[in-house]
């Protein structure tokens, strides 16, 4: 039973404040180490527990916190749930009225607040930074620090700014923190903001309870159903896709085959944006199909299954987007589908952009790894941390782990391949050189007179999903490059040379047909409710009804009041009295105040 009359301070805080019995990894040093002064820049995972790396620091010193963040439509939520737990907290940005900002400025002069969130671009005003100057600061704890990295797809120009804060404040400490973290960004981020000399604290990046599973797409829509009925029906997950009209044609086909689905893109009106939002936060099983433009920040922590039906232009995307699923630590799902056409897509928008080549050459090197981690041969997992620097040994839970792809010697296969490429002068695409492979009679084949060639039906004995897949290694094994115009021209690289003369060998994976949903097979994974007995199902379906009723009251999101993790524990344990109560972990003193007796009363009455 946890002792929540610590002499320790700040674990007494977490204890009697958010009511949770003892600090994860390395939470206990970090806000031990900005409490006492220091600066820190940390590297944790989404939902590895960063919040309260600053929030206990900033209870712990004189003055108010102040918390840089470029999440302004999360500022309310995140000001709620403080409320709910009895810290006194308020936001600064462009979506209050003049009164309420004036209202917080004073609350800041006053010493009346312990945190206040603020967006980049009203930090820098002037009359902010007076603001500031004019009252006793805690800390500054920079949120989503990855925003100042020009490399990064979150780039906010306003956080190169945020140097000024050292400069104005050197006395306050500044804790900087992101869950992106190639050695590249971590870099940047210490120069820009002037942390060179900041204690780094870098956390294991490993989920362990996220599944990764990448498919080869036949029918990207169609699998994504099946995916979602077979596996996660009545769960709350986010889709993502590349473009708006995909946004909502996908939400649109899931909607239509009865799952429940909401579009999100940056062409929205801003109401509808924020309205979708607020509704896939606050309701328990809807699916929100977006683009990358939705995401960071969102903290629901029972999203169960994130999936992708376009390819990420990089790991780190692809690592922040999945991030987003099990945060409260159940079970879920990285699903993604992924096809020769991606790649081809993905090179043309690298190519399109007008960026420098500098700027492509690194976009395109990011494009390498992410095919490198589709195509991989081991475990998913250990590909991932091992491009955030971190070494590991093979999951168990991932696809190729769960079911190892076979593997066969495809130096022939692959021999043809890069002939029939070469054969047709370099100048072709996918479709057609896989044509000429096939000795299909297309018309282009007979205008180029391609039925002729040496190559013409030399891979009669494979269908054209196989060939594709045989491209698709070629790609990532670097040996094929496709070409950055239009029609997704493919060239042989100089890594074809040695296979193409037989000095070479390749090992390929053998193609699967898409599995089928796994719905007959294994039952949708019960994780959640199966540790609850009967009674305790019952207990926890009535607590559940009683948050739902409680959250519109306070019209917060459920989440805000309790966990599904706490109100398990309430229903296993049953507590009788507000002390037995007070033993739970995520039940602290406020919300003992506020909620306790109604608890209590709840269980009472069912027994
Ligand atoms: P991040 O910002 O790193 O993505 P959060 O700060 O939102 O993560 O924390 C993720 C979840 O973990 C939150 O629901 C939080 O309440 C919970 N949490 C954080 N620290 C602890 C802890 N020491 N014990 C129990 N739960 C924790
Ligand atoms: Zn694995």
């Amino acid at each position: 039973m946890p002792d929540k009359n610590s002499s320790d301070p700040a674990l007494h805080i977490l204890q009697s404040v958010f009511g949770y019995p003892s600090f994860r990894g390395q939470q206990a040093e970090i806000v031990n180490h900005v409490a006492r002064g220091g600066d820190a820049l940390v590297l944790m995972p989404t939902g590895g527990g960063k919040s309260l790396c600053y929030q206990i620091p900033s209870l712990l010193r004189d003055g108010v916190g102040v918390v840089v963040s470029p999440l302004i439509a999360l500022m309310q939520d995140q000001v709620d749930a403080l409320a709910e737990v009895g810290v006194r907290a308020a936001f600064l940005n462009s979506t209050q009225s003049f009164d309420e900002a004036m209202r917080t400025e004073r609350q800041v002069r006053n010493g009346e607040l312990d945190l206040v969130y603020v967006a980049p671009e009203r930090l820098m005003t002037p009359r902010c930074l007076e603001l500031l100057e004019a009252s006793k600061i805690a800390l500054f704890a920079i949120d989503e620090a990855h925003c100042v990295s020009q490399w990064g797809h979150d780039f906010r120009p306003e956080y190169i700014k945020l140097s000024v804060l050292h400069e104005r404040f050197p006395a306050v400490p500044r804790i900087a923190l992101t869950a992106t973290a190639d050695p590249q960004t971590c870099a940047e981020i210490a120069h820009r903001l002037q942390l060179d000399d900041a204690r780094q604290f870098v956390s294991s990046f490993d989920r362990p309870n996220i599944r990764y599973q990448i498919v080869e797409k036949a029918n990207g829509r169609k699998q994504l159903l099946d995916f979602i009925q077979g596996e996660h029906p009545g769960d709350a997950g986010i889709v993502y896709c590349l473009s708006r009209k995909k946004v909502e044609e996908t939400a649109e086909f899931l909607n239509a085959h009865g799952v429940p689905a909401l579009p999100y893109h940056a062409g929205m009106e801003m109401a509808q944006r924020t309205g979708n939002q607020a509704r896939f936060l606050r309701e328990e099983s809807l699916v929100m199909v977006a683009t990358i433009a939705f995401g960071m920040g969102i903290d629901k922590p029972d999203v169960r299954f994130v999936a992708h039906l376009d390819l990420p232009k990089s790991i780190e995307g692809y690592y922040q987007e999945t991030g987003r699923a099990g945060r409260d630590g159940a079970p879920a799902d990285a699903w993604m589908a992924y096809g020769l056409q991606d790649v081809v897509q993905q090179r043309r928008m690298i190519d399109e952009s007008d960026a420098d080549e500098n700027f492509k050459r690194v976009q395109s090197a990011k494009l390498d790894a992410m095919l490198g981690l589709c195509e991989t041969l081991s475990c998913r997992r250990v590909r991932l941390l091992d491009y955030f620097g971190q070494t590991s040994a093979p999951c168990g839970n991932c696809d190729i782990c769960l079911n190892p792809p076979v593997s066969y010697d495809g130096t022939v296969q692959m021999q043809k391949l890069l002939s029939a490429i070469y054969r047709v002068d370099q100048r072709f695409g996918a479709a057609h050189v896989i044509d000429v492979l096939r000795g299909v009679d297309s018309d282009k084949v007979k205008q180029w007179r391609h039925d002729q060639l040496s190559t013409f039906g030399i891979g009669r004995d494979l269908g054209d999903t196989e060939w594709r897949a045989i491209m698709r290694q070629a790609i990532a094994l670097g040996l094929v490059e496709v070409d950055h115009d239009a029609y997704g021209t493919l060239k042989l690289t100089e890594k074809a040379r040695p296979v193409l003369r037989g000095e070479q060998s390749i090992q390929l994976r053998e193609y699967r047909k898409p599995a089928k949903s796994r719905r007959q097979a294994v039952k949708p994974r019960g994780f959640v409710e199966s540790d609850l007995s009967a009674t305790e199902q019952a207990l926890f379906e009535k607590l559940r009804w009683w948050r739902m009723e409680t959250a519109r009251r306070h019209n917060v999101p459920a989440y805000v009041i309790f966990h599904d993790a706490t109100m398990r524990e309430i229903a296993k344990a049953k507590p009788l009295s507000i002390d037995e109560l007070r033993t739970i972990s995520g039940v602290g003193e406020k919300k003992l105040e506020t909620y306790g007796d109604e608890i209590v009363a709840l269980i009472a009455s069912l027994e």
